[in-house]
């Protein structure tokens, strides 16, 4: 069953109960940035527009055909049954392909850490798996969040938007963008004013992506920067599993 979260922006009062319950859902402390980080999975941003305040949510899309699994080379990114988008841990070897290939700049890695993680929303896997909304849906007070089967919630922002055609724009985003994301969002402002691509987001972006990304491995994966690679991996998911590793014999030499 695929799950999904239906954003409205004509309903949003920008209130953040939604970060905030994002941020007790994952046990981070409590801010209020407006950007994405490894300690917001979700920010609600301002936009001023003809001197009215618009507050839209970014969050991962949990793209139908995700780039940043597309382009990782050891599997650590999986597209749920759910929709999900998950990240393990104990496989990523930190390279860091993901942020490059995301089309809307979402995963964010933990540069303050000696061994640095990637982050990003899981839309609230533990939850959902239990049978419960995510934690942003449950908390935000005007059904500007809903969650939901993604078929369901395609129906209800048909609806919405059938319902209130002066109010609304007359497009689903999410729908098509990046080859279909599990977060849909509806507006009664212009997309493109908010930020949202429409036009250069129509394409799966996992097969542009590899084009790239593929030759990367190749040049660097000679002499001792390799050696050195393979043992800093090796040593990041010993140390991610707590087992200690001893050092390699020369590593200040063998890298450059
Ligand atoms: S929005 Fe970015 S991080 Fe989220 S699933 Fe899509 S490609 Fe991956
Ligand atoms: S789905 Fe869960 S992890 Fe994602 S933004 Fe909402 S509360 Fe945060
Ligand atoms: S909880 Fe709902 S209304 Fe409040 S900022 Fe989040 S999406 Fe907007």
């Amino acid at each position: 069953m695929s799950y999904g979260i239906l954003f409205d922006v004509s309903r949003c009062i920008g209130c953040k109960a939604c970060m905030e319950a994002c941020q007790q859902s994952h046990g981070q402390a409590l801010n209020e940035s407006e950007n994405l980080s490894a300690n917001n999975f979700t920010v609600v941003k301002t936009k001023n527009l003809n001197d009215t305040e618009i507050y839209y949510r970014q969050l991962c899309m949990h793209c139908e055909k995700p780039s940043c699994a597309s382009v990782c080379p050891v599997g650590a990114f999986t597209k749920t049954p759910e929709g999900a988008v998950l990240y393990d841990a104990k496989k990523c070897i930190g390279c860091r392909y993901c942020m490059v290939a995301c089309p809307f700049d979402v995963p964010k890695y933990e540069w303050d850490k000696s061994l640095p993680l990637v982050k990003k929303c899981d839309m609230c896997y533990h939850r959902i798996t239990q049978g419960q909304p995510t934690a942003c849906a449950e908390a935000c007070p005007t059904e500007a969040t809903v969650f939901g089967k993604r078929d369901d919630l395609i129906k209800l922002a048909r609806e919405r938007i059938q319902n209130e055609p002066d109010k609304y724009k007359p497009y689903i985003y999410g729908l098509t963008e990046a080859g279909g994301t599990s977060i849909l969002v509806i507006s009664h402002v212009d997309f493109e004013e908010l930020g949202f691509k429409i036009k250069k987001y129509q394409q799966d972006f996992p097969q542009y992506t590899w084009q790239v990304m593929r030759e990367i491995p190749n040049v660097v994966a000679f002499g001792g920067v390799f050696l050195y690679g393979l043992w800093w991996i090796i040593n990041r998911r010993m140390t991610l599993q707590e087992i200690p590793l001893a050092e390699p014999k020369n590593p200040q030499k063998e890298v450059k």
